[in-house]
């Protein structure tokens, strides 16, 4: 598959205006780190940050919303490497606010797929 040379900003706008609940969850995330124990992941990689469900949602769709979806590639890969990278969607974070992470993180490598960023075609090279 050839590398897409620039994300289309608009169809990235519009995923994330779909799920506008997510933005609100995201902003309810009060930074606790209560669901990084529940996270196998974390706990297996010498509880890395990175690998704390808070960050990697934060880091990925949070990261898209901040930026009203005005990515470049590069962003993209990198939100790439941390939605599959680090994150099996295994579903069993806990989050006492009530955030699903792991629905959250889906949307992201849904809106990666969107621009031909996905684990199998990535844009590394
Ligand atoms: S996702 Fe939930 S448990 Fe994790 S840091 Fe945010 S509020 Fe706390
Ligand atoms: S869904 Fe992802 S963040 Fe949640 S426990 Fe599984 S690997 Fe960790």
């Amino acid at each position: 598959m050839e590398k897409q040379k620039s994300p289309d900003i608009g169809v990235i706008k519009e995923l994330l205006n779909q799920k506008k609940n997510m933005k609100f969850f995201l902003s309810v995330c009060v930074g606790c780190g209560m669901c990084a124990e529940s996270c196998f992941l974390y706990v297996n990689n010498q509880k890395d940050p990175s690998y704390m469900p808070s960050f990697k949602v934060i880091n990925s769709l949070g990261r898209m919303y901040k930026k009203k979806g005005e990515l470049t590639m590069e962003e993209l890969g990198e939100i790439k490497s941390l939605v599959w990278e680090k994150c099996v969607l295994c579903t069993r974070c806990h989050c006492p606010m009530g955030i699903s992470i792991p629905a959250m993180i889906a949307w992201a490598r849904t809106i990666c797929r969107s621009q031909g960023i996905s684990r199998e075609y990535g844009s590394d090279e």
